[in-house]
């Protein structure tokens, strides 16, 4: 990994994970989801307002490491005023990049998560990484009320 991006990881997960972005309690939320990944012990209860396709607003709360709050606090960030079919196509494109199927030509697309794509490096993580979507897609897809990573 480039030295500048494996700084960038550390830094930008530091920053996520001290002081993450709306970790709040939504009240009247459209959707409600709660996501866990048994590996590592991580939890999540996302949050989402939609009006019509469009997430007009997202937060979360949860436990768990400092990967897991800190790619949460980026995805609620990023997602933010998107539609349902442009978070989706985020999902995928974050899911090829940390799992090490996509190379750097999408990371400007993906802006600071992009830096998340420091997690390959280390493929027990990836999970923890991945929660916070693997739960908005449930949520976004209205599958129920809870979500594993395994
Ligand atoms: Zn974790």
């Amino acid at each position: 990994m480039l030295d500048h991006i494996r700084d960038l990881y550390q830094e930008v997960v530091f920053d996520h994970n001290r002081n993450p972005r709306n970790f709040r309690v939504m009240e009247a939320p459209s959707r409600k989801i709660d996501g866990f990944n048994p590996l590592c012990g991580d939890r999540i209860t996302l949050y989402l307002k939609l009006d019509g396709p469009v997430i007009a607003d997202v937060s979360f709360q949860g436990s768990g490491c400092a990967i897991s709050t800190a790619s949460a606090s980026l995805m609620t960030e990023i997602v933010r005023g998107k539609t349902e079919e442009e978070a989706h196509h985020l999902f995928e494109l974050f899911h090829r990049i940390t799992t090490g199927q996509d190379e750097v030509a999408n990371f400007e697309e993906l802006g600071k998560l992009a830096v998340l794509a420091g997690v390959r490096a280390y493929p027990a993580r990836v999970k923890c990484a991945t929660l916070a979507w693997h739960s908005l897609e449930a949520a976004l897809n209205n599958e129920g009320e809870a979500v594993s990573t395994e």
